[in-house]
């Protein structure tokens, strides 16, 4: 079964209208930071709008109808894919591993994340990992303010894939429309916000000392070159395979197939149109894939993000 959801918007500080052009989303007014493709999040609760299941949450589909998805036994969704629009720098960022999810914040899951980069500006440039070789290091860096030398700058262009596991400490940069395939959490540490502040003069929270706990040390990531493979019908690129998911990109044409799979896929179209196993598909939408004992056949042509849950 093809579960087509709709897309949830998120206005952002940080967020423009790229979303709009892109993806021709109908977007509603204001800065549009966030599209949250397939979401069971309270924050942004995807609704099914194909198939017999029409007009139910995606939450009520995992709580009633567990079949769909798979032999899980985890109480909630545990994925969430949004698309965001960085018109400005986002704040600098960690987040917890799923144990410090439940220990500092009483949540299910923490947040390992993956980016998938589909449009960058030239210059874009994201913050991956620091330089400090200790936690003492890190605190005393953080207390002093040296953000030049603490964080990590990384140009990044279309095409680029990046992996942020929890504790990772990460920014997205101006100018820059990923798609983002994360653990179902929305708890952030904010460690630095640019010395920001709003039209009152207020600055934006920070979260130190929780910041500190959960970051990795010493952290310096490096970008991914993830290996295409040709398929009949297309190519399919392993982005990451991960303790939490899989993510695969894909480039589809008529008779490319689907293999069956024991367990739900998400998949984003990131451009093209098409059809999979007869549903109309076209860029900008995201749907669920049920479990499936058959192949499900593509036609037309599509690049997709399909990815799959490892947690049980
Ligand atoms: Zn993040």
């Amino acid at each position: 079964m093809i579960l087509t959801c709709t897309p949830v918007f998120q206005e952002r500080l940080w967020g423009g209208r790229k979303l709009e052009t892109t993806f021709e989303y109908d977007l509603p007014q204001g800065n549009i930071g966030e599209c949250w493709g397939i979401s069971a999040h309270p924050n942004g609760m995807s609704v099914v709008t194909s198939g017999q299941f029409a007009g139910l949450t995606l939450a009520e589909l995992w709580e009633e109808k567990r079949e769909l998805f798979g032999a899980y036994t985890l109480d909630s969704f545990p994925l969430l894919v949004k698309l965001l629009d960085a018109a400005d720098d986002l704040s600098v960022q960690v987040h917890p591993n799923d144990e410090e999810a439940m220990r500092l914040e009483g949540e299910p899951y923490g947040k390992t994340e993956c980016w998938y980069v589909v449009e960058a500006e030239p210059g874009a440039e994201l913050i991956l990992g620091h330089t400090a070789e200790t936690k003492e290091q890190l605190a005393e860096a953080i207390a002093h303010g040296e953000w030049d030398t603490l964080l990590r700058r990384q140009p990044v262009r279309a095409g680029d894939f990046i992996f942020v596991p929890s504790g990772t400490i990460h920014a997205i940069g101006e100018g820059i429309v990923i798609l983002e395939t994360q653990q179902s959490s929305d708890t952030t540490y904010r460690v630095y916000d640019f010395d920001r502040t709003d039209d009152e003069g207020n600055t934006r929270e920070l979260h130190l000392d929780q910041a500190i706990e959960v970051t990795t040390v010493p952290d310096s990531p490096k970008i991914v070159h993830p290996k295409t493979k040709d398929v009949t019908g297309g190519t399919v690129q392993t982005l990451i395979e991960t303790d939490e998911f899989n993510v695969y990109r894909m480039d589809v044409t008529d008779g490319f197939v689907l293999r069956p799979l024991d367990r739900f896929r998400l998949i984003s179209v990131l451009n093209g149109e098409g059809s999979l196993d007869g549903v109309p598909l076209e860029k900008g939408d995201h749907l669920v894939v049920t479990v499936s004992d058959k192949p499900r056949v593509v036609a037309g042509s599509m690049e997709l993000i399909v990815s799959d849950c490892n947690l049980k």
